[in-house]
């Protein structure tokens, strides 16, 4: 029972972001996404009592102005109504983070006794990182491997040392072995990519050449929601798959990380790239910007690499790509620290195909005849890549 006047939800109209009860960072803005119904696409939308335009789809995007604390939205579309309320944080106080300084010396009073530490992760867990936090990595250890390590008081994490120089490695991937004797500071790390070629396959046929294509998230990972709530996993499944078969149909080899909605973890995506000895990797994404950012003005195609030996395959990918969306800001090849591309074994790339938060990029991303365009674009720029 309603207490008075008009129910407040309503089927016709709908809010993708936020969700009710969501906690926003801090911000002055935030976009505001949802859809009405085909039936009401021609009745004026407001959002807050400002007119609000209606993309053919039924989808809607508004940018408002936002305060800390708990915010209200106010949708009102013909008869239709909906409220919706979310709270956004309070701006953090200047000064109060204070980043963690690494680690220089090898006699550092934060370091505890250094010992003997065997890894006991996989290849692509085993990080060595510059800070102890994720982001960059040092260098990839294998299972088993010894090597000297502290740890460093006051924190979760160990210093080991690589080459004479300290890096720091999360505990999980580590185990103490005491009645080992403590390696030395200077010994080399391993390098795993010994045995792969440092260059694109060359004067080979297409069906010597194998790709592993990787559908980005999947599972309870969904990833970024278009307006109607659509989820990106499940977008870049439908392009990867279109990837693939564009791919196979240039006569490649290709191999799938998922090709339903489950979610591989995302190490076992480059160890698979890794463990199969494919030629090239490629993980399918689709674009949301910070929400207090407008979708419509940042707008933009971009492939990502996370070291040189991607970086060449995602420049060859990316020209191809910005050649079939012509509407679409080219931002080209960029390089990004990611986890499914820091493998360095195996040239490995990430689209970010268009933006799915706003109402053109949602319908573009969802064309079937889009994905067949870009997907053939991705195995012209393999073939590029090769020559
Ligand atoms: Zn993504």
């Amino acid at each position: 029972m309603f207490a008075a006047g008009i129910p407040l939800v309503s089927a016709v109209l709908s809010v993708a972001y936020p969700a009710e009860g969501q906690s926003l960072p801090a911000a002055e803005q935030t976009y505001v996404i949802g859809a009405v119904e085909a039936c009401c696409t021609n009745m004026p939308l407001t959002v807050n009592g400002a007119s609000t335009d209606v993309w053919r789809t039924g989808a809607f995007l508004a940018m408002v102005p936002v305060t800390p604390g708990t915010n209200t939205l106010h949708l009102a579309c013909g008869t239709n109504r909906l409220e919706r309320r979310f709270v956004v944080a309070e701006p953090p106080k200047p000064g109060s983070w204070k980043p963690f300084k690494p680690v220089e010396s090898n006699d550092d009073p934060r370091l505890g006794k250094p010992a003997a530490w065997r890894t006991r992760g996989t290849l692509f867990a085993n990080r060595v990182r510059p800070v102890p936090d994720d982001g960059d990595t040092l260098h990839y250890l294998p299972p088993q491997f010894t090597l000297r390590g502290a740890e460093v008081k006051g924190t979760d994490w160990i210093a080991v040392w690589i080459g004479g120089k300290i890096g720091f490695m999360a505990p999980a991937t580590l185990v103490k072995t005491p009645l080992v004797p403590v390696p030395s500071a200077d010994q080399p790390a391993p390098d795993p990519t010994a045995c792969f070629p440092s260059a694109p396959p060359r004067g080979v046929p297409p069906s010597a050449v194998r790709i592993l294509v990787d559908p980005g998230h999947g599972g309870v990972d969904t990833g970024a929601r278009s307006p109607h709530g659509w989820c990106e996993k499940d977008v870049n499944l439908s392009q990867a798959r279109a990837i693939r078969d564009a791919l196979k149909k240039a006569g490649f080899l290709v191999l799938m990380t998922r090709d339903d909605d489950s979610f591989p973890p995302l190490y076992a995506r480059p160890k698979l790239a890794y463990d199969e000895h494919v030629d090239a990797f490629i993980s399918v994404h689709h674009n949301a910007c910070r929400t207090d950012r407008n979708p419509r003005e940042v707008r933009h195609t971009t492939t990502y690499a996370s070291n040189e030996r991607g970086l060449p395959l995602a420049a060859a990918v990316q020209k191809r790509i910005a050649a079939v969306l012509p509407g679409i800001k080219d931002s080209g090849a960029q390089t990004k620290s990611l986890a499914v591309c820091r493998n360095p074994a195996v040239p490995s790339c990430l689209l970010e195909v268009d933006f799915i938060n706003l109402p053109e990029g949602e319908e573009a991303s969802w064309d079937p005849e889009r994905q067949k365009k870009v997907a053939e674009a991705v195995a012209q720029g393999v073939l590029d890549w090769m020559k």
